[in-house]
């Protein structure tokens, strides 16, 4: 018997398709080059989706003292100054630029009195940071990226008759290894859930955007997706993982009432092997 695997070739294969991936993906592709986004999930059902409070970034708006420097102080005091500051850096100056540029993509974030993106409260923010989008943030943020991607891939066929040209969506396909030719990476092997048929990606550039691995814990209000399937796929093609002791568990795993309790168990354990 011979086993058929679909190869496809492009320049990056995105990994995941939550809000890391999906903006990685846009700019990869605004970039000119030819971009896989692959989920093992539906499009659209992302941890990204859960997220509730709001995204941090400091303008101003609530309170005029904010900048970006107290905000880079704020994350590395939460941190504990192990940070990496170059990235906390990065995202405490680049954070209001990403906001503005979710609206000029068609979100629409919750407004101050005076019509400014509004700003609340959060765990460890000296001042008002949060732009949100009521308690539902994560979905106005998932649901806006791929308005973008459907929108480029709508110039896409305007301009060479195929939606799929150089932006296309692999939903409900899961990589199981990631390729190497020598060490330098060359690829990602998976399968189509529906069908289990296989499918190989060949492309020189890899960008892992597969969550975090709450799931792993026995309580966890973790999505069913974060079973560190790309912490996995880096660490099996040869690369070191670190900081692994940081790990998010938000807002807290529930032990009660008992439906509220998301445990793991042999059966369920099963279940997200599966799903
Ligand atoms: C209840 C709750 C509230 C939160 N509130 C906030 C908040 O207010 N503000 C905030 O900043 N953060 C918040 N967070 C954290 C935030 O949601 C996450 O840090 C963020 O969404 C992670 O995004 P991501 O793109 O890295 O991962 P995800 O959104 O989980 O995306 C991962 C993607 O990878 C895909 N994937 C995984 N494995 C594979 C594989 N093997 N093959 C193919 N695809 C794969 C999945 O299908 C999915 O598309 C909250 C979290 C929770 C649980």
């Amino acid at each position: 018997m011979t086993t058929r695997i679909e190869r496809h070739h492009y320049d990056v294969v995105v990994i995941g398709a939550g809000g890391a991936g999906l903006r990685a993906a846009i700019e990869a592709r605004l970039a000119g080059k030819k971009t896989a986004i692959i989920s093992k999930s539906l499009f659209g059902k992302a941890h990204t989706v859960m997220a509730e409070g709001g995204a941090a970034a400091a303008m101003g708006n609530v309170n005029s003292r904010d900048n970006w420097m107290v905000h880079y102080r704020d994350t590395m005091r939460g941190g504990k100054f192990l940070n990496n500051f170059r990235m906390a850096e990065l995202h405490a100056k680049e954070a209001p630029d990403r906001i503005w540029e979710l609206e000029t993509y068609g979100a629409l974030f919750d407004r101050t009195k005076d019509g400014k993106i509004s700003q609340r409260n959060f765990g460890g923010h000296e001042y008002p940071r949060l732009a949100h989008v009521g308690d539902r943030t994560g979905l106005e943020l998932i649901r806006t990226l791929q308005q973008k991607i459907v929108s480029l891939q709508q110039e896409d066929k305007a301009e060479t008759g195929s939606y799929d040209s150089r932006i296309r969506v692999f939903a409900e396909t899961t990589v199981t290894e990631l390729l190497l030719d020598g060490d330098k990476i060359a690829g990602a092997f998976g399968y189509y859930r529906e069908s289990g048929e296989f499918v190989l990606f060949e492309a020189p550039a890899i960008v892992l955007a597969t969550g975090g691995v709450g799931r792993s814990y026995k309580v966890t209000s973790n999505s069913w997706e974060y079973t560190g399937d790309g912490h996995a796929l880096a660490l099996r093609a040869g690369s070191t993982l670190i900081n692994m002791e940081f790990l998010q568990f938000h807002p807290t795993g529930m032990v009660w009432p008992p439906r509220s309790r998301a445990s793991w168990s042999p059966s369920r354990s099963a279940a997200t092997a599966a799903c």
